[in-house]
């Protein structure tokens, strides 16, 4: 099916940076379509408390946020649907956004795809993220205060969080399922020498025990070289173990860094191609946070404005 009509904008993602660039693209009349895809509000919704968007000073529920940011969008007359987009093609213009065998037209597409944290994939995962288990230190280090915590990874996420954990953790373990470490010798060598972090080598963790009610108790952890099982008391669970930026759809299609981002050109949300803009996690590995990536939201509605405005 083709939907004939040639969009202003078209926006795929709908975290804070979609969402945010649907607000802005709305009030400049330019009636956004927003492909929400098959996380509606991105990785807010797998947190529970946000406490560091400003403007909630009680602070906020993450999914209760997206939901606010999706009918603040809507006011101003963007369109969000709850589609999941399969292919892009911007060899020719107008740019062509398929949802399965449905053709959409676009002068400008905005990519706020997002990015995701690795998993361990451990089936507890899913009821006790927000609940003991976290993916993001600085989102959520200030609820485990004074407590034991773990964070998992050998790389240079793994590194800092642990670090920037101990301002609130009683003790923070890293457990590495090896014995050589990724991340880099001036932030390994930072972990290493503060006394408030323990290492653990050669242990991946097999399952992490806790209820929605009470949060993590204790994990089980594998010597991952003599296979001895082991418990290991801990009130909290961090990922370090990287993310992965969902840019599957644009491989081969846009320039991406190394690591598989969007390279964005500086202080702008350009991408090499005119016309499409690239905000939020889908083009930051550093900053990561709700806020940033709703100010890249709003710095890409306003480059798709100014581009729209230039080529009429
Ligand atoms: P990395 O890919 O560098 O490291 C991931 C770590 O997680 C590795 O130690 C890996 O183990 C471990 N891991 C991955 N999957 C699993 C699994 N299923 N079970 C157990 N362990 C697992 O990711 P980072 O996010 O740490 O870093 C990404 C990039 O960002 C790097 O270039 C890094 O330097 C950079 N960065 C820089 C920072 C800074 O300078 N301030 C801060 C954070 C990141 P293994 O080693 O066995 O593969």
């Amino acid at each position: 099916m083709t939907d004939k009509t040639i969009h202003n904008t078209i926006i795929i993602g709908s975290g804070p940076a979609g969402l945010t660039a649907a607000i802005y693209a709305g009030r400049a009349n330019l009636k956004p379509i927003v492909f929400e895809g098959n996380q509606p509000g991105g990785q807010l919704t797998i947190t529970t408390d946000v406490e560091n968007f400003p403007g909630f000073p009680n602070g906020v529920m993450g999914p209760e946020m997206m939901d606010l940011f999706r009918d603040q969008a809507k006011k101003f007359g963007a369109e969000c649907f709850f589609k999941h987009v399969t292919k892009v093609d911007f060899s020719s213009k107008p740019y062509k956004v398929y949802v399965g065998d449905e053709e959409f037209l676009s002068q400008t597409v905005i990519i706020s795809t997002g990015a995701s944290a690795r998993m361990l994939g451990l089936k507890e995962e899913e009821e006790l993220m927000g609940y003991g288990i976290s993916t993001c230190a600085t989102c959520d280090g200030y609820f485990y205060k004074d407590k034991n915590i773990v964070v998992v990874g050998g790389g240079d996420s793994a590194m800092e969080e642990a670090s920037f954990l101990t301002k609130f953790a009683k003790k923070v373990t890293i457990i590495h399922r090896r014995e050589v470490f990724k991340a880099s010798k001036i932030m390994f060598d930072r972990a290493k020498n503060n006394p408030l972090i323990d290492i653990m080598v050669n242990k991946s963790i097999d399952s992490i025990i806790g209820s929605q009610k009470e949060g993590v108790s204790s994990i089980e952890l594998k010597d991952t070289v003599s296979g001895e099982k082991t418990t290991f008391e801990c009130e909290g669970v961090f990922y370090g173990i990287g993310h992965n930026p969902n840019t599957d759809l644009f491989d081969g299609v846009i320039d991406l860094d190394n690591n598989g981002y969007i390279i964005t050109k500086p202080d702008s949300s350009l991408t090499n191609i005119p016309g499409v803009f690239a905000c939020g996690d889908v083009q930051d590995d550093h900053y990561r946070q709700a806020i940033t990536a709703a100010g890249s939201g709003c710095m890409a509605a306003i480059d798709a404005e100014k581009y729209l405005e230039d080529i009429e």
